[in-house]
């Protein structure tokens, strides 16, 4: 019988792959796509934001919020950075804490993944999508399209939902229910909000730094200071990205489109010019020729929409273009060490698991602890 299974090359299954096999530990890893950590490569805008330094759970959704932090404490971001320095580069964070490689090349970072598992000889499967497991006497049988394998255990690491050209399209979780496993409901985190598209016409491709407040029947449900892009069906950018972890249908988003200007300053410009001149090196033109039209040549309008420009969330743009899944295994099945309480030697990392993180290098960092948990037990038996 073969030692262990990994299923999934992304950022859990890689990690899992290097800490186990440095451990001495005979490790499989399969991977459906043609290619190792697609999905990382693609991380942080092309640049790969690895973690943050202000880590924490309460950057986290979960459903136990204590195994969670008890993790983070085990395995956190300078553990990461540790870990990710070791397999070569170096990794620096940026003025609001996120952590990038400093050639800023998400790429870069799969390469070094790549290099590593070459030098120690890792057995990487490509093209090999598990498609069953079962439980055997002392084991686990795995069906690819290349035949039937046995393994005494098996990490699951095969990602949720999001990004399904990835190779993340969920179908993965039934192996996990296979096998008894809970998944609770998936949903699309991390992605654009949509909006009535007839509130945004003409705004496509302004990109403002906003404060952005969502309201639920007039209560406020979280608030973000950051990029704002206005699209064809809405609003994208990170601040949006942010709040897009809170938000549901039917909530109402106000725009603050300039945080930094108190009014008094804002009422005093918009006095020097008629029409939509007054809005002269205030905001972007075509925002500005776009507000004094919404405002019918009303100043007091005008000023209410610069610092509280409204817009109604109706929906999202769904898991094809979202960065992360909210859902999925929960941690009340698994241990400390992230096995399943229902099965012995079989193991869960990053997305699979229903951990999703804000925007800002977190959900990497998950697939990081994640996998450190999960090899450290193994390692340890
Ligand atoms: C565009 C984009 C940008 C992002 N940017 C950031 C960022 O900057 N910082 C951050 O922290 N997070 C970011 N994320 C989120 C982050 O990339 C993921 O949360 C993280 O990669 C999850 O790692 P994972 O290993 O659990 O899963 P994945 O990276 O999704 O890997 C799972 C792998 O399993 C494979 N697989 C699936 N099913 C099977 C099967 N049955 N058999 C074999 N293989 C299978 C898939 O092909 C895939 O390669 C981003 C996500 C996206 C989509």
């Amino acid at each position: 019988m073969n030692d262990i299974a990994i299923i999934g090359g992304g950022a859990a299954g890689l990690t899992a792959a290097v800490l186990l096999k440095r451990a001495g530990k005979d490790v499989t890893l399969f991977e459906r796509g043609e290619r190792l950590g697609r999905k990382l490569s693609a991380t942080g805008n092309g640049q790969g934001n690895v973690t943050n330094v202000h880590m924490g759970a309460e950057h986290y959704h979960t459903d136990d919020e204590g195994l969670l932090a008890r993790a983070l404490a085990r395995f956190g971001e300078r553990e990461t950075v540790a870990f990710l320095t070791s397999l070569g580069g170096v990794f620096v964070p940026d003025a609001r804490g996120r952590v990038y490689p400093a050639g800023r090349q998400a790429s870069a970072v799969t390469d070094l993944f790549r290099r590593e598992l070459e030098r120690l000889k890792v057995d990487v499967r490509l093209n090999a999508q598990v498609t069953a497991l079962a439980r055997t006497k002392g084991g686990f049988l795995l069906t690819t399209a290349q035949g039937k394998e046995q393994f005494s255990a098996v990490i699951l690491a095969a990602g949720g939902c999001a990004a399904p050209n990835f190779g993340t399209d969920g179908s993965a979780f039934a192996l996990a229910k296979s096998v008894g496993h809970t998944v609770l409901p998936c949903s699309p985190v991390l992605v654009q909000l949509k909006t009535d598209p007839q509130e945004v016409r003409g705004l496509k491709g302004i990109r403002v730094d906003a404060l952005l407040t969502v309201r639920r029947k007039g209560k406020e449900i979280c608030k973000f200071r950051g990029d704002v892009l206005f699209t064809e069906s809405g609003i994208s950018g990170d601040a949006v990205f942010r709040a897009s972890s809170y938000a549901l249908s039917g909530d109402e988003v106000e725009i603050d489109l300039l945080p930094d200007v108190p009014e008094e300053q804002l009422q005093a410009a918009l006095q020097k010019g008629e029409g939509a001149d007054c809005l002269l090196c205030v905001v972007n033109n075509g925002l500005g020729r776009f507000l004094w039209k919404k405002c019918n040549g009303e100043k007091r309008r005008l000023l209410s929409l610069l610092k509280a420009f409204p817009l109604t969330v109706k929906g999202t743009l769904g898991f094809a273009y979202a960065q992360a899944t909210r859902g999925g295994v929960p941690l009340k099945e698994v241990t400390e060490s992230l096995e399943s309480r229902l099965v012995p030697n079989l193991f869960f990392a990053g997305e699979m698991l229903n951990v999703d993180g804000d925007c800002g290098g977190y959900n990497l960092q998950w697939a990081f602890t994640s996998a450190h948990l999960v090899s450290e037990a193994i390692s340890c038996r």
